[in-house]
């Protein structure tokens, strides 16, 4: 996983637990990087994985939940950074569609083995979109907390409903979001 993610997580962590809260979380897990993240270096899966368990240990927050909101923060961490994919879709729903095809294309062209999870959308009508999802790291509530970060930046309620899922058995997600 990228150091930006990493960055971004401490930056969550230290806005809206303080400090302290990091620093205890860093005394826990021991990272073998020594936690000093580089945005386009890349740290191990494992080490964020253990990171995230220490939070959800120290914040008394269930993983699911902690994942969630963090994917929302990090949609705000990402948009600041590149506001430039906001900035070309028009809707909610292309902004989700363009993920695969745009932003992950350009993430694929600045890095040997980005290890991005593979998307793709179906849209069924105008306002609803299936998001199919699959990767090892089953990070399908990251995806949704991303999701709900767009939601929130375009201004638009929506509904989200895990139809398939692979901590359910299934080789996949299915995520179908209906904008109200
Ligand atoms: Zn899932």
């Amino acid at each position: 996983m990228k150091g930006a993610i990493f960055i971004i997580l401490n930056q969550m962590v230290e806005e809206q637990a303080g400090v302290e809260v990091w620093e205890q979380v860093l005394k826990t897990v021991k990272p073998k990087s020594g936690a000093i993240y580089t945005s386009v270096e890349d740290y191990s899966d494992e080490e964020l994985f253990e990171l995230v368990g220490a939070i959800s240990q120290c914040l008394g927050t269930p993983t699911e939940v902690l994942i969630e909101a963090f994917g929302e923060f990090l949609f705000d961490g990402l948009n600041k950074k590149y506001p430039m994919f906001t900035e070309a879709q028009g809707t909610f729903l292309e902004f989700v569609e363009s993920v695969d095809g745009v932003i992950h294309k350009e993430v694929r062209k600045l890095y040997l083995r980005p290890n991005l999870p593979s998307l793709e959308t179906v849209r069924l009508s105008d306002n609803v979109l299936e998001l199919i999802y699959k990767s090892p790291r089953k990070l399908c509530l990251l995806a949704e907390g991303l999701i709900r970060g767009a939601a929130k930046h375009y201004g638009v309620s929506y509904e989200l409903e895990h139809t398939e899922c692979m901590h359910r058995g299934r080789d996949q997600c299915v995520m179908k979001i209906t904008v109200s």
